[in-house]
């Protein structure tokens, strides 16, 4: 066991005791579910069914269009009700397939077909193409399609796998339950990776807010060969994929270069059970594990939800309070999304629903920058935050790009510790992203 941490971050206020010893319940939907045919970094999926047809669960009903793409399947047995474009959570629009719930919860011959029960005998090109047909996307929120980190480049090899289980965003705490209630299924997912990985060592990483989860995987690793479980400080933003790696290992990924340049590949915790599943029970990715939490609910808990579900089900089954409720967030409270509509469906990055009131909502508003050097004390990617702010609202860009306003991984540690409540992370954001648009 190591103790280890990265450069500079914060620690914020964690909150995770109102759901943190919670078992995770199961959520059944009641209504109509929706599927966004954009669910993962990368080109779209196509749909692959038309208004009225006959659906079962976990049939293939987009196709990816590309490389860096995943298919999406039905979490439900239903009709077809519509192929059509509805909000998603980031407030766009998506062409989604929307299917009337059936309640009959038929498989579809294909996850059948697919269950293995000896994945050992399978070669690492059987296993990838079962990952990539299962849907499989990193579960962190980033959405990367899971298969294209299974298929490196010939000349990268990896010698680390390195599994996230820091849950670093305040609030979230589906990772820790899953980590104390699908612990053999997480070891068996990462021994399907060491068979894809042949080479390489597998280190757990999990932060010392979660003992409880270290000594569970620690128990059930004893006797395995090439898995090791890491304590890691909490710190965040722990989870980031640099951090972790810089953390664990002690490498540092440099800049513009990826994880597999330095011989690693990164995967989030319930991505490893993602794998499992695909892999031993034939099974796509369907479900997905929610948080709630917040002041604004009555009964904060880990919801497991058919993916498709309305955001609106979830709030409901966790008693929201309507009227004090400020501000809804998917995701954590650091990296997440403001949403304006709560009918949206999850997907497959939907880690969290937070519902804030007036007890976490702060009512400051922005002053001006009194140089007081704390965003840069915080930064873990070592820029100068309020340079970088101060050129993205200027849109000057060439002073964005010169103070590598590129590296910026959107953590949110600047605007946390600003005493000014300067949006700074907003500004960069909408800086990267107007510069990729240039691009
Ligand atoms: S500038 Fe970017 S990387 Fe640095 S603290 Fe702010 S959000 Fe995080
Ligand atoms: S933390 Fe805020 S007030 Fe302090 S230097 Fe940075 S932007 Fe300015």
């Amino acid at each position: 066991m190591r103790g280890l941490t990265f450069k500079k971050g914060i620690h914020p206020n964690y909150n995770k005791e109102s759901t943190s010893s919670k078992s995770i319940e199961t959520l059944m939907p009641q209504g109509e579910l929706v599927f966004p045919m954009s669910q993962h970094l990368g080109s779209p999926c196509k749909p692959l069914v038309k208004k009225g047809d006959s659906i079962l669960v976990g049939q293939k009903i987009g196709d990816a269009t590309g490389f860096i793409s995943a298919p999406i399947h039905s979490s439900i047995s239903g009709k077809v009700k519509a192929v059509e474009e509805r909000t998603i959570f980031r407030g766009t629009k998506d062409v989604c397939v929307v299917i009337e719930n059936d309640f009959a919860y038929e498989d579809s011959p294909y996850m059948l077909e697919n269950a293995i029960d000896n994945y050992e005998e399978l070669t690492r090109d059987q296993l990838v193409n079962i990952v990539r047909e299962a849907g499989l996307v990193g579960m962190g929120g980033a959405g990367f399609p899971t298969h294209v980190k299974l298929a490196p480049p010939p000349d990268k090899q990896i010698r680390f796998i390195i599994i996230n289980g820091a849950e670093c965003e305040p609030y979230l705490t589906s990772d820790h339950r899953v980590m104390l209630e699908e612990g053999e299924r997480i070891i068996e997912g990462v021994k399907i990776l060491l068979q894809i990985f042949k080479e390489a060592t597998a280190l757990i990483c999990i932060e010392d807010n979660k003992l409880d989860a270290i000594d569970n995987l620690s128990k059930l690793t004893k006797q395995a060969e090439k898995i090791e479980i890491v304590k890691l400080h909490t710190k965040y933003p722990q989870g980031s994929e640099k951090h972790l790696i810089y953390a664990a290992m002690g490498k540092e990924v440099p800049s513009g270069k990826l994880p597999l340049d330095i011989g690693c590949a990164v995967f989030n915790i319930d991505s490893i059970i993602a794998i499992w599943r695909a892999v031993t029970k034939g099974r796509p990715i369907m479900r997905r594990i929610v948080t709630l939490a917040g002041s604004g609910f009555n009964n904060p808990c880990n919801l497991k939800v058919r993916i498709g579900t309305s955001f609106r089900e979830l709030l409901e089954y966790a008693k929201w309070d309507e009227e004090k409720t400020l501000k809804i967030i998917a995701g954590g409270p650091m990296m997440g999304t403001a949403i304006s509509s709560l009918d949206v469906p999850v997907v497959k990055g939907t880690s969290a629903i937070l519902c804030f009131t007036d007890k976490e909502v702060s009512s400051q508003k922005a002053s001006n920058c009194m140089r007081c050097g704390k965003c840069v004390e915080v930064c873990p990617m070592e820029l100068v935050p309020n340079t970088i702010h101060m050129a993205a609202i200027n849109s000057e860009f060439d002073v964005f790009l010169k103070h590598d306003g590129m590296d910026c991984i959107e953590c949110g540690c600047c605007s946390y510790i600003c005493p000014s409540k300067r949006q700074l992370v907003q500004s960069i954001r909408t800086a990267k992203s107007a510069i990729r648009s240039r691009k």
